[in-house]
């Protein structure tokens, strides 16, 4: 999984560029060398719109007279889709028309340069417009994250869970969700004091994320409750994990209370077969937190998990 420490701007931001010309295809190859960027191309407006939402370059230079489908029309298709809508692009033009740049700059352009291109002023703004980006992609990066756990916030999830779940049922590949609560929290923060109550949150995410595969994601459901969703895991394999995480946050000793464990009850639901999954995502959160419901009931410091249908898994008590 990504972690939220690392977000930092790309070394390399990938340029793609899209133009029916090979002379500006190689014009560009030879006078962009001295950049620090890596430069892809395309030939057709098609092309370069798959080779977008494939590559996810960091800026984008458009040619607008192309055969087949012309540069404003792969500019509204950029925008349109997610996957490409915030790619910051630049339009080349072999003609400075007024109604053109405004065209471009109404679809969402950025910027707007005609050919024949003035190489230094092209360098420059390509510059300040992957500079542009990666603030940008810097700042709504850091709006997802949850500033005390450092993991990915609710908002986040909320967006990230659905297309997980849609990816699972597409494919029929299996999904498990797990709901985790800390084990009377709110005793910490009254006995031994806010900070001491944050460090516990923040500790516990870290443990989490330190026993999260790459695909896992982490993130803070609310107060004291994380979330993990966890693509193309079992039930019964996102048991394993979770449990683990119970049984190292058992085991943790806390500077500022070392006599006064910390606990945490976990609520799982997944489905072996994503195609088998009948409810929403909203149900299959609900039935994660019966589980945590059930697990708390039971005495907490406790795993329960079950399949989608309601059959269940697993139950794990604190030895
Ligand atoms: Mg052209």
């Amino acid at each position: 999984m990504v972690d939220p420490k690392d977000l930092q701007l790309d070394t390399t931001p990938v340029v793609l560029l899209i133009d029916d010309s090979q002379f500006v295809h190689r014009l560009l190859d030879a006078r962009m060398r001295s950049e620090s960027i890596s430069l892809i191309g395309e030939f057709n407006g098609k092309n370069g719109f798959e080779r977008a939402v494939e590559d996810s370059p960091a800026l984008i230079l458009l040619d607008l007279d192309m055969p087949v489908m012309d540069g404003f029309e792969t500019l509204r298709a950029l925008k349109e889709e997610a996957k490409t809508k915030d790619i910051p692009v630049i339009v080349l033009s072999g003609m400075d028309s007024s109604q053109d740049k405004v065209t471009a700059f109404d679809l969402g352009a950025i910027d707007f340069v005609t050919k024949p291109f003035e190489l230094t002023e092209l360098r420059a703004r390509v510059r300040s417009s992957l500079k542009m980006s990666a603030l940008m992609k810097m700042l709504s990066q850091k709006a997802q994250i949850d500033g005390l756990s450092e993991l990915y916030n609710r908002s986040f999830f909320d967006d990230r869970f659905k297309e997980e779940y849609d990816r699972a049922i597409r494919h029929g590949h299996p999904l498990s969700i797990a709901l985790m609560d800390l084990d009377h929290f709110k005793s910490i923060n009254d006995t031994f004091g806010h900070p001491a109550g944050d460090t516990v949150i923040a500790g516990v995410a870290k443990i989490a994320v330190q026993e999260c595969r790459s695909s896992d994601i982490a993130c803070r459901y609310g107060g004291e409750e994380f979330v993990l969703i966890m693509p193309e895991t079992s039930p019964a394999d996102a048991f394993t994990l979770c449990d683990r995480i119970r049984e190292r946050c058992e085991a943790t000793t806390w500077a500022q209370h070392p006599g006064r464990p910390v606990t945490i009850s976990i609520g799982i639901v997944g489905a072996t077969d994503g195609a088998g999954i009948q409810c929403t995502p909203a149900a299959m959160i609900e039935l994660a937190d019966r589980n945590l419901y059930d697990a708390k009931k039971s005495g907490r410091n406790m795993v329960r998990a079950s399949d989608i249908n309601g059959a269940q898994v697993k139950i794990a008590k604190a030895s």
